[in-house]
C-alpha cells in the first residue's frame, strides 16, 4: 500500500466508532506504516486509522522538543486500542484537523492525560502526556470515537482560516 488518501469531514468513515484490534498481525503492522506515511506526507502531528478509511483503533502521532518543551526526546508513538485512563486540569489552545483542511478552532482538553495502549509488538505501553503532545493524543483517540473536533468547541467559538504557510508557527500543525 503506501501513502492514503486523507478522508474529509463528510464522509461517514470519519463519524464511526472504529473496531478494536484484537489481533496485531501483518495488515495492522501494515496500516500502522501507512498512517506514518500519509501523515508525514501531509505534514500532520498524528492520524487516526479512520482518516485512511479504516474504521480500526490506531493512531499515529509525531512531535518534536521544539513544538513541545514538556517533551524531553522526539514522541514517535504508533498506539494500538489506546484508551484514556486518567486526565487532570484543563487547557485551551487552538487545533486543526488534517480531515477539515483550512480551518482550526480553539479547543478546550484536559492538560495531562494517561493514556495506555498497547505497540506493534503486543507490548502494553503507559504514557502520561502534557502541553501539545497530549492535545494530539486526544485529537487522534476522540477520530476512534467518531469525534472531530469542531464537536468540543464552546458555543460560539468561531472556526477561524488557517494563517498562511511561513506565518505559521510549528504548533500548527494538525492532526
Ligand atoms: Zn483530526
Amino acid at each position: 500500500m503506501g501513502r492514503r488518501t486523507i478522508r474529509l469531514e463528510g464522509d461517514p468513515v470519519l463519524r464511526r466508532r472504529a473496531a478494536r484490534i484484537e489481533r496485531i498481525d501483518d495488515e495492522v503492522r501494515q496500516l500502522a506504516e501507512d498512517l506514518w506515511e500519509t501523515m508525514r506526507h501531509a505534514g500532520g502531528a498524528g492520524l487516526a486509522a479512520p482518516q485512511i478509511g479504516v474504521s480500526r483503533r490506531l493512531i499515529v502521532v509525531e512531535i518534536d522538543p521544539e513544538e513541545d518543551r514538556t517533551l524531553a526526546a522526539p514522541l514517535r508513538l504508533r498506539l494500538v486500542n489506546p484508551a484514556i485512563t486518567r486526565s487532570r486540569g484543563d487547557s485551551s489552545d487552538l487545533e486543526g484537523c488534517l480531515s477539515i483542511p483550512g480551518l482550526r478552532g480553539e479547543v478546550p482538553r484536559a492538560a495531562r492525560i494517561t493514556v495506555v495502549a498497547t505497540d506493534l509488538d503486543d507490548r502494553p505501553v503507559r504514557l502520561d502526556l502534557a502541553g501539545w503532545a497530549g492535545r494530539i493524543v486526544q485529537h487522534e483517540i476522540d477520530h476512534l470515537d467518531g469525534i472531530l473536533y469542531p464537536d468540543r468547541m464552546l458555543p460560539g467559538s468561531p472556526l477561524l482560516p488557517v494563517l498562511p504557510a511561513g506565518s505559521r508557527p510549528h504548533r500548527s500543525r494538525r492532526g
